[in-house]
């Protein structure tokens, strides 16, 4: 079976501010090593400062893999388009990463999944790791339609990239019903779902779908956090609330 090592994104959604990337760096310090990979999605405005606090403190985070994601891009390459920012400025900025098709950008910026798919495209062409969200609303679920939901939401990609696109991606498990509402899945309900979706994969490419790290998000905080990262099929998460609290935030990663 393929190690995976965990993840732990924070998308600090439009909070935070240059003195939380602050705060959150200096308890990192403070740790002596995390063994999961850490990922931060601060507001593309505070990309730069944080760039600049991470080389600075280099040798002191030197045992821990922190690296810098953005929340959104454009899936345009460059041009007239007010207001957008492409992948290529994320990469000069220090982006590795980029959420793609968060459901708040797909239900309230109207964010189709044939734009998430080009937006999917257009992040590794840039050389970015898109991770892409994708999670059933609580009228899906109650109507037993999670699994149909999430399979519209993976083709939407799958058709458009190929399996070995998703050879560098990142997976994002979002239920909406759970998305900053205190009201986490249960672990039970993440495992199922993230089997779910690693099995859909494996059935194109085993190696694909062995490989891809799934993360859960939606409520995770410091109380929940060991028992859903445990599960099997649980890789790390996406952590949006909790990640605007320096100490929660290190505490979950640990
Ligand atoms: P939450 O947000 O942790 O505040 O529920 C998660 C997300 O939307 O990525």
């Amino acid at each position: 079976m393929a190690t995976r090592r965990p993840v732990i994104a924070a998308n600090w959604k439009m909070a935070g501010s240059q003195q939380l990337g602050e705060e959150v760096l200096e308890k990192f310090k403070l740790l002596p090593s995390s063994s999961a990979e850490v990922v931060i999605c601060p507001p593309s405005v505070y990309l730069d400062s944080l760039q600049q606090q991470l080389s600075k403190h280099s040798s002191e985070l030197v045992n821990h893999r922190i690296s810098l994601g953005a929340q959104n891009m454009s899936h345009q390459e460059f041009g007239a388009y007010t207001g957008e920012t492409s992948g290529a400025m994320l990469k000069e900025f220090g982006c590795s990463y980029v959420i793609i098709g968060h459901s708040e950008r797909r239900r309230m910026y109207g964010e189709s999944s044939d734009i998430v798919a080009d937006k999917f495209i257009m992040a590794q062409k840039m050389g970015l790791t898109p991770i892409l969200c994708v999670g059933e609303s609580l009228a899906a679920r109650e109507a037993n339609r999670t699994f149909e939901v999430l399979n519209g939401e993976l083709n939407a990609v799958l058709d458009k990239v190929g399996i070995m696109a998703f050879d560098n991606a990142l997976i994002a498990y979002e239920p909406l019903w759970a998305i900053g509402t205190g009201k986490s899945a249960t672990p039970e309900q993440a495992q199922e779902v993230h089997a779910f979706i690693r099995q859909r994969l494996t059935e194109i490419s085993p190696f694909v779908g062995e490989k891809i790290r799934i993360l859960y998000g939606g409520s995770v905080k410091p109380s929940n956090a060991a028992d859903l990262f445990t599960r099997p099929d649980v890789d790390g998460g996406l952590v949006g609330g909790a990640s605007l609290n320096a100490s929660d935030f290190v505490n979950l990663c640990r």
